[in-house]
């Protein structure tokens, strides 16, 4: 399997990913980049590792590959793609969103599901076949796929056909024997600087005049004309991993791709010019639904990191056995533990689709989901609401702590019974990179956004939920009894 230092070696390519104005020469050594790629180096290094449990004998190549890229076939394959999912989201404690496991995840249920690349729009070319293939890939060279899949925004009044003629939305500039040529911007490609490869394509629904806009694709970061256009990193001005512990590791980046007359071979090309067809790529095969547990998984994760520094920062605070903030904790708990129970819910409820796919329980899965938009919100409140002044009752950087001077008022000033003045430090300043730095505020963003906004989250819920039953008890009850 890839080792991290061969994953780090291979992003020195042609990529054009431009911050301040400037392309960077070499994202695995810019310090907006080399931290984060370093954290997705030691993710391969750990899934390479026999001890880690995640490597398994690819049953239809023979080939030891990562269980996170494999097709779950049975119940017992979705519970190792959940432990695999867990160790790496345990590695970063969920601060990575986009780790290869997810786009990873869509790949194998579109892969599982030739059929829905197969109808449509085709004709005489082979989507299924260059879908299968690039999973293949994916699979056997352990690539890290990102993905842009939202249409810049824009206007939401309208879509793509009708900005000012334009292909402004990444769409079809030239059909031609051997690929297309496209053209246009597309959001939002967490980790897209760092990553291999993006998959490219529109889950926001489209008219039949979108035509040009529907299709789906695979493209090296490296493309000629491919550029990235990075929001500002928070990593290069983190002055320290003891000032900003998680700015400093997991800072991913976020970037809205510019094609500039792209050329895309044919057997990358997935979907073309097929609006269904983006539909059917998306939901029909399963992949959202698989997708969208692995986000859970590492939601899960992370959730249980706050909820353990909540606990922590209680204890330090000596407040922890407060009646009111043992039930502030305890509502903690509650949250963390729902989506927990929702991840094995989802495992609990799964069952094979027709092309044998084992999907993970869906109304688990998007009811969590539905819920991610105030529950993140109200975990990081509860954490802001027991920590106080304390993030800010802290020395301005990891200098004051190795100054004599500064040094002496800090350990006599900033302590905790059992906890000297470096480690109380230590732990406030965490918490400050989870609730208060704009590392943090990304995440904020990152966790009501990552799979659409609030009102399509809830969609999914809603049409997922399965009312059919609890209508059919009501009609029951209320058939029940009459006037009389
Ligand atoms: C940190 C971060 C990372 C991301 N990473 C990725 C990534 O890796 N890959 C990727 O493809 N995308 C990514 N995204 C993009 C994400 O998928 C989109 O932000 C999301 O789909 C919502 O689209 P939007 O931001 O354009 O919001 P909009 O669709 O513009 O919605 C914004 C708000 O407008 C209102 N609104 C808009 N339309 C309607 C409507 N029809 N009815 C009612 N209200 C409406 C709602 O209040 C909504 O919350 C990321 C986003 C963030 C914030």
């Amino acid at each position: 399997m890839r080792s991290g230092s061969d994953y780090l070696a291979s992003l020195k390519d042609a990529r054009r990913v431009y911050v301040d104005g400037a392309a960077v020469e070499d994202v695995a050594h810019h310090p907006a980049f080399a931290p984060v790629a370093r954290t997705i180096a030691e993710l391969f290094d750990l899934a390479a590792d026999p001890a880690s449990g995640m490597a398994r004998l690819d049953p239809e190549t023979g080939a030891t590959v990562n269980q996170v890229f494999t097709v779950p076939r049975s119940r017992e394959d979705l519970t190792a793609f959940r432990e695999a999912a867990t160790r790496w989201a345990r590695h970063t404690h969920g601060w990575v969103g986009r780790s290869p496991d997810h786009v990873g995840a869509f790949l194998s249920a579109f892969a599982a599901h030739p059929e829905a690349f197969a109808a449509g729009e085709a004709g005489e070319r082979d989507f299924a076949a260059n879908v299968a293939a690039f999973h293949r890939r994916v699979a056997d060279e352990d690539l890290y796929v990102s993905y842009a899949i939202i249409p810049p925004q824009v206007s939401r009044a309208t879509t793509a056909h009708a900005w000012d003629g334009e292909l402004i939305q990444v769409g079809v500039a030239e059909e031609r024997a051997d690929g297309i040529v496209v053209r246009g911007a597309q959001m939002l490609a967490t980790g897209g600087a760092v990553a291999d490869e993006i998959l490219v394509s529109c889950i926001k629904p489209l008219g039949p005049e979108d035509a040009d806009f529907a299709i789906s694709f695979a493209v090296p970061v490296g493309a000629e004309g491919l550029k990235l256009y990075c929001r500002r990193p928070y990593a290069p001005a983190a002055t320290s991993a003891y000032d900003y512990p998680l700015t400093t590791r997991f800072d991913e980046t976020d970037a809205l791709l510019v094609f500039d007359d792209v050329f895309i071979p044919w057997e990358r090309v997935f979907v073309y010019r097929d609006v269904a067809g983006l539909r059917r790529q998306f939901f029909d095969t399963g992949a959202h639904v698989l997708g969208n547990w692995q986000a859970q998984i590492r939601f899960g994760v992370k959730l249980r990191f706050l909820a353990g520094l909540a606990r922590k920062v209680a204890a330090v605070n000596g407040v922890d056995r407060f009646p009111g903030v043992v039930e502030k904790l305890g509502e903690l708990a509650s949250l963390v533990s729902l989506v927990e129970s929702a991840v094995l819910a989802a495992e609990y409820t799964s069952a094979p689709d027709e092309r044998g796919l084992w999907r993970p329980g869906a109304r688990a899965v998007y009811g969590a989901m539905g819920l991610q938009t105030e529950l993140y919100p109200r975990v990081l409140a509860i954490l802001r609401d027991l920590v106080g002044g304390g993030v800010l009752q802290v020395p301005s950087s990891v200098a004051d702590m190795t100054t004599p001077e500064t040094r002496a008022d800090i350990d006599r000033y900033v302590h905790s019974p059992g906890a000297p003045a470096e480690e109380r430090v230590k732990l406030f300043k965490l918490v400050w990179d989870a609730v208060g730095s704009e590392f943090a505020g990304r995440h904020h963003q990152y966790e009501m956004f990552y799979a659409g906004a609030p009102f399509v989250v809830k969609g999914y819920a809603f049409r997922n939920y399965g009312f059919d039953e609890p209508l059919a008890d009501v009609d029951a009850f209320l058939a029940g009894y009459d006037l009389v």
